[in-house]
């Protein structure tokens, strides 16, 4: 069997894992990056919608993008348009192109030395005298090797094997498992360069076409797009409900008529971070860690920024030799006061949104529209109506959810945000 030595082996080269190992590298650790796959096998998503922070990481170009974004629209329930712009005309986000993407990132990756090991599957931990000592590997399948290392990184991704393996696991509760379909479309008539969000589109004006449902459209460059139809009243489709949709829409929608589906993607992200994402000689990142920021799904720039804050860590362990859970868990408190009340925010905002009856999605967006999507009090005061916390309340009590302190949220939320463009792009 072949051995191998190092400080810190990092499992998965996702965009996590890539920048988990750079950084672990860059000051000087022993780096090994195992991966299963040939290249980093991404989730199967078409629409990836990154903000422009991205930018600081990785060379954005044709090939990692396909389409800048300045601007959003959204179409509320009984047809009113909000749309917004970047003022100065810059790009705010990108539909990344993931097959390159995570390629990309993985070149600038091994710049450092790093010892990639591709074709090389995680398949259990080293443990000796009830401590973690690195991982036991397969490398195409046939041959068994032996990373021994002070630090596991778990960089693994939502099946988080790593985690499961070190004892930090929680099953995922099916209200906090967010399902998406993932279409991409041969022909759309969209702007190029603007992301749309439909909710609840009606074909007639008069009935529902498809309760239930939002749409999410990425131009994907070259005419493309991809869509997403997602349940607004829920986190999960009944089985088969999204196809359903998904074809009643493409039918009757005019943007759509003439377009065809040419590949289909989806997956579930989690909605809810683990309790506990470190644990002796372990530290999770990204997906393997459930820190996929809801409602938007920005679980790239969580991945790699969580693989910064770990990969920093790691370096402190190694300086000072110490590589218990309490050491590695300033990774985790760092990240809960970076990121956690955003976090939070997001979390509500999503349920919150699945929550809200279509009369109050037309009042909210007609008074954002007057408003030029701004959040003033007129606004929160529409939030708070008696009425609509009633039965924001009752919905939220039926999926077992604790009754959060709506004022408190409000103003947690106002910390953060100052319009709608805001909770996209900021
Ligand atoms: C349908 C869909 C739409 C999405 N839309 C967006 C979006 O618009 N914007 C956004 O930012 N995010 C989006 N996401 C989420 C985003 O794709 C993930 O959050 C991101 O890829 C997480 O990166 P990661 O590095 O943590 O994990 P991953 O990208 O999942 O990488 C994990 C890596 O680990 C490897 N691996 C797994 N097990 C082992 C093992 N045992 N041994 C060795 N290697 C292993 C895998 O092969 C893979 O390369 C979407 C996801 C889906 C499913």
């Amino acid at each position: 069997m072949r051995k191998i030595k190092c400080d810190v082996v990092v499992v998965g080269a996702g965009p996590g894992g890539s920048m988990a190992a750079k950084t672990c590298a860059k000051y000087g650790l022993d780096t090994v990056l195992v991966e299963r796959k040939e290249y980093p096998s991404k989730p199967n998503s078409m629409g990836c919608l990154v903000s422009r922070r991205i930018a600081e990481y990785v060379h954005i170009d044709k090939k990692t993008t396909s389409a800048p974004i300045y601007g959003i629209v959204q179409t509320a329930p009984d047809g009113t348009e909000i749309s917004m712009r970047e003022p100065d005309g810059y790009e705010v986000a990108y539909v990344l192109n993931r097959d390159t993407f995570d390629n990309e990132l993985l070149k600038i990756t091994l710049k450092e030395n790093i010892e990639y090991m591709n074709r090389t599957r995680a398949t259990g931990l080293i443990r000796e005298d009830g401590k973690i000592r690195g991982i036991e590997a397969k490398i195409d399948e046939k041959e068994d090797v032996e990373i021994r290392s002070n630090i596991v990184i778990g960089a693994d991704g939502v099946e988080h094997k790593i985690g499961r393996w070190a004892g930090i696991y929680e099953r995922l509760d099916p209200n906090d498992a967010w399902v998406v379909f993932d279409n991409l479309l041969d022909y759309s008539d969209i702007d190029e360069h603007t992301y749309y969000q439909i909710i609840g589109w009606r074909s007639d004006g008069k009935v529902m076409a498809y309760p239930n449902a939002a749409w999410v459209l990425y131009p994907k460059g070259e005419g493309k797009t991809a869509l997403q139809p997602m349940p607004y009243h829920s986190l999960g489709w009944q089985k088969g409900e999204a196809k359903n949709a998904l074809n009643y829409f493409m039918k009757n929608h005019p943007l759509f008529k003439k377009s065809k589906i040419i590949d289909v993607g989806g997956g579930v992200l989690p909605a809810v971070p683990l309790k506990r994402f470190t644990t002796d000689n372990v530290m999770l990142i990204g997906d393997a860690a459930h820190l996929n920021m809801m409602p938007w799904a920005d679980g790239v720039m969580t991945a790699i920024e969580s693989g910064v804050f770990a990969g920093e860590r790691a370096v402190e362990a190694c300086e000072e030799g110490d590589f218990s859970s309490e050491f590695l868990s300033e990774y985790e408190k760092r990240w809960n006061r970076t990121y956690g009340e955003k976090k939070m925010i997001g979390y509500y905002i999503a349920k919150l949104a699945q929550a809200l009856p279509d009369k109050y999605w037309n009042i909210f967006c007609h008074r954002l529209k007057e408003d030029n999507a701004k959040f003033t009090d007129e606004l929160f005061k529409v939030i708070k109506s008696p009425k609509l916390i009633s039965k924001i309340l009752f919905k939220l009590k039926k999926e077992g959810l604790e009754i959060p302190d709506l004022l408190s949220f409000g103003s947690l939320f106002k910390k953060y945000y100052r319009n709608y463009w805001d909770t996209f792009f900021e």
